[in-house]
């Protein structure tokens, strides 16, 4: 039997809300989750003896040993934890240079709330490990492993004004999207498809072979900088 009028209405509100969603342009704040795996697929190839034990000792048992399965993890949490949404990017006052004192805080201006002030934060907390700590060293880690990924996304430190691209309306091929989704997601969803048969994995592969000495000069100043931080941030 047909349920009431009344009851057909409210069953509808599920998938109205689901369509809307769907519908709406696609406000992503953060690589998608196929970016932070390859970022983390990637990095996990490059870890120390030392530092692969460690990571192995704090995931997450539904992690399966893999390091790269909790790096999207921080997306999923940031309407849980509200606190930790500033913690994916952060913005400058429309300049090309980043500034830590000028522009590391979130929207109430409490200092070192954004990317780059979570990266010194919970690098800082795993270095209390192997120590007594009351830190959530696994999520320390989690969040690491994510925000490294995101800092290294170009829209992820950008223009407050278009809140790094998110209102910039774009085209990718047929779909409208934004500036910031198409960086995020579109990039790495038709590079997989068109380029790397449709496997992230071909696609990892690839990339790693691309990896190449450039940068390597710059590993003694990122030991040595002034502040001695992760980021070695200025001011
Ligand atoms: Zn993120």
């Amino acid at each position: 039997m047909a349920p009431p009028p009344h009851q057909r209405a409210l069953l509808l509100f599920p998938l109205i809300f689901l369509l809307l969603l769907l519908l709406a342009p696609p406000r992503a704040d953060a690589w998608g989750k196929e970016g932070h795996i390859m970022v983390c697929k990637i990095a996990e190839k490059y870890l120390s003896e030392k530092a692969a034990a460690a990571v192995q000792a704090l995931l997450p048992e539904s992690a399966g040993g893999e390091l790269s399965t909790v790096c999207p993890w921080a997306d999923e949490v940031r309407w849980h934890y509200h606190w930790s949404s500033p913690l994916h990017y952060a913005n400058t006052p429309q300049v090309c240079n980043f500034k830590y004192s000028r522009d590391c805080h979130n929207s109430r201006g409490e200092k070192g709330m954004c990317v780059v002030g979570a990266i010194n934060n919970y690098t800082e907390q795993l270095y209390s490990y192997g120590q007594k700590t009351s830190y959530n060293l696994t999520e320390s880690l989690m969040f690491l492993a994510h925000f490294v990924g995101d800092v290294h996304q170009p829209l992820h430190v950008g223009y407050e004004e278009d809140e790094g691209g998110n209102t910039i309306i774009v085209h990718w091929y047929r779909r409208k999207t934004n500036l910031h989704h198409v960086w995020d997601v579109s990039i790495i969803d038709t590079a997989i498809k068109d380029f790397y048969n449709r496997s992230m994995d071909t696609m990892v592969e690839a990339l790693k072979m691309n990896l190449t000495g450039g940068w390597s000069d710059d590993i003694t100043h990122w030991e040595n900088c002034k502040n001695k931080w992760a980021t070695c941030a200025n001011e």
